[in-house]
């Protein structure tokens, strides 16, 4: 019998079988060495609303144009909006990204990211989320790419694969999706199954047409299946 409300053990055991299926497909996912939090964080600012080539261009762009970050910070504003054109919405990330810088000097005394590996994980979202322009999938990526910590990113990829497989209930927004994706994803399975749904939403669930013939998840996937109940799998 389909349970109306799926058990979090069960949604556990599904996350568990999705994560084998997909390694055994795509391969190990390689660990990936931390990279500086605060160019993770601007990085991950650039991408919002633009492609991967444009925001690499313009981080690169950055970074050749001003030698530190004080040297962003302190530029006028216009010549950092020039510098990172090709991102897109310019003249909203230039700002935010110098004000980050700003704050970042006035409450720490240094343009450091490093304070947020000691804080309680909460905390240190809560201090990423609070900057303006900083949702939690930003806050997640400097959280869990940058310094290690548990949390999980949940871009458009993710968002679209996980309501679909049934993870998560169809209408979640995309901010809700964070926390209830932590709660039945195991914490040492973050990365590797942040990677591993990106990688499936790109090759075979894509957007307008998923490849649904050719996916190797068709008997836990909840549209595939037609299920009226999310967490719900035919046997
Ligand atoms: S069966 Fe179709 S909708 Fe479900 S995960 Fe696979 S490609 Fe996506």
């Amino acid at each position: 019998m389909i349970p109306a409300r799926p058990s979090s053990d069960f949604m556990r055991e599904k996350v568990l079988e999705i994560h084998q299926r997909l390694a055994h497909a795509y391969g190990d996912i390689p660990a990936r060495s931390g990279s500086d939090p605060l160019c993770e964080l601007v990085h991950t600012i650039l991408s919002q609303n633009t492609n991967d080539r444009n925001r690499d261009l313009a981080f690169a762009r950055l970074r050749s144009r001003f030698p530190t970050w004080e040297a962003v910070r302190d530029a006028p504003a216009e010549e950092v909006i020039q510098t990172i054109r090709p991102a897109g919405l310019a003249p909203s990330k230039g700002p935010r990204i110098q004000k980050i810088l700003r704050r970042l000097t006035e409450e720490r005394g240094e343009l450091s990211l490093e304070f947020l590996r000691e804080l309680p994980l909460t905390e240190a979202r809560a201090w990423l989320t609070g900057l303006n322009g900083v949702g939690p999938k930003t806050a997640a990526i400097v959280l869990l790419f940058s310094l290690g910590r548990p949390a999980f990113p949940v871009d458009t990829h993710i968002h679209r694969v996980t309501r679909r497989l049934g993870l998560i209930p169809p209408q979640t927004s995309r901010e809700k999706a964070h926390a209830l994706l932590e709660k039945i994803v195991p914490p040492e399975l973050y990365y590797p199954f942040h990677i591993e749904i990106i990688e499936h939403g790109r090759r075979v669930c894509a957007a307008r047409q998923p490849r649904c013939e050719h996916c190797i998840l068709r008997d836990l996937c909840n549209h595939y299946q037609g299920a009226k109940t999310y967490g719900t799998q035919n046997t």
